[in-house]
């Protein structure tokens, strides 16, 4: 994982001098308000100011960032000559930074971004968090939302970011709602990359100590206003998220994420909470095809494999639904050979995968 983490209180600001090591002039890429009103783009630019580094700022990033919108950033970009991209905000506009740095150093058609292969490194790239879930300021992953609404990873070979800054304070104005979705994500990025055919004994580290955080907190902060969430809970939070992201950074995810991502697109079910529905079963399969794995969880939770289960249905807020036979068969068949299926325990195929979404939701 070749990105300098810094995490900390003020960790923008005491250490902007790594920023002027990524060139003269930047764009800052965000969405509409959450960067502003949480503080960290204050602090951004009084670490730009500071180190005389010019910018302009681009705030139109939307959750699930689309590919139009990426393309209009780099030409943003291009325009004010920016040398680096600075990425603020949750998973959206960090992922969206990630790909403008790519556009802007790339002549390609748009829809080329998921192809891989480009001429050019992409511009560096600096990162900072803004909530506790996708660890994408560790990740080499971008999430674009296609022209036909669909999510997919670009394949970029320098997708990591060059520095992150993490601050947990900067998560405190997030709402206790999506606080517990954004816990969600995490869980589900360690449980999908500690049951993994991918894991080692390096992304096990990350991933026990980060279920571990998670399980300590997910409860209760579940139904508590933002206020009543402690700094040192957020601190907490945030470390297990970043612990997400290394692990999934060598294992990649598995199959919650590629079955959730329907949810997202056509049900608007925030992404952590559209991942974590399918956990359940993920944690029986581990169970199933991998009980030594599950045996040392347990004992370093200190909770069995059901509890965790359990635990993560409890926080889970997700009503049924109705989904058509024609889709499940499609949204199961639309992953076999990638990645997320072969890395599942045991050998993952669109049959299970139909059994499982026929088990969720109604079908019609
Ligand atoms: P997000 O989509 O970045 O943000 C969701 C909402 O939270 C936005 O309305 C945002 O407001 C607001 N928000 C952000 N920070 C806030 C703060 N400090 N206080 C109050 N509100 C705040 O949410 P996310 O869950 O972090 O990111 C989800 C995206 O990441 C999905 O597209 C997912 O597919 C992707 N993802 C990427 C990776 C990876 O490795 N790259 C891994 C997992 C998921 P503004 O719009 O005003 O900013
Ligand atoms: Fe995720």
């Amino acid at each position: 994982m070749p990105t300098k983490l810094i995490i900390g209180e003020n960790s923008v600001i005491e250490n902007q001098k790594l920023l002027s090591g990524l060139g003269k002039s930047c764009l800052i890429v965000t969405g509409k308000n959450s960067a502003r009103a949480c503080g960290a783009l204050d602090d951004v630019i009084t670490a730009l100011d500071g180190q005389k580094i010019s910018y302009t700022i681009f705030d139109e990033v939307t959750q699930n960032p689309h590919l139009s919108t990426c393309v209009k950033a780099s030409q943003v970009a291009k325009s004010f000559g920016a040398q680096f991209i600075l990425g603020i905000g949750g998973g959206s506009p960090q992922d969206a930074a990630k790909a403008i740095a790519v556009l802007a150093a790339n002549e390609i058609a748009p829809s080329d971004l998921y192809k891989g292969g480009f001429k050019s490194p992409s511009l560096p790239v600096a990162l900072v968090g803004t909530t506790s879930g996708t660890g994408s300021e560790v990740t080499q992953f971008a999430v674009i939302t296609d022209d036909e609404g669909k999510k997919h990873s670009i394949l970029t070979p320098d997708g990591f970011a060059a520095i992150a800054f993490g601050d947990p304070r900067y998560t405190a104005s997030v709402s206790a709602k999506f606080t517990v979705s954004t816990a969600l994500d995490a869980i589900a990025h360690l449980i999908e990359g500690y049951f993994n055919k991918k894991a080692d004994s390096t992304s096990d580290l990350f991933a026990l100590e980060g279920i571990r955080l998670l399980c300590d907190n997910i409860d209760s902060i579940y139904g508590k206003a933002p206020a009543d969430i402690t700094l040192d809970q957020r601190t907490q939070l945030y470390l297990a998220s970043i612990y997400g992201g290394i692990v999934i950074a060598q294992t990649g995810t598995c199959y919650c994420h590629s079955l959730g991502y329907f949810l997202t697109e056509e049900h608007d079910i925030p992404h952590g909470i559209a991942c974590a529905v399918y956990l359940p079963y993920y944690i029986a399969r581990g169970v199933h095809y991998m009980p030594e794995r599950a045996t040392k969880l347990a004992t370093e939770i200190g909770m069995s494999m059901e509890d965790l289960s359990a635990l993560i249905s409890s926080t889970t807020d997700f009503e049924d639904m109705s989904v058509s036979e024609q889709k499940i068969e499609s949204i199961a068949n639309w992953y076999i050979g990638s990645g997320n299926y072969k890395n599942s325990p045991g050998d993952f195929d669109a049959k299970e995968a139909a059994v499982i979404l026929r088990e969720l939701f109604s079908t019609k």
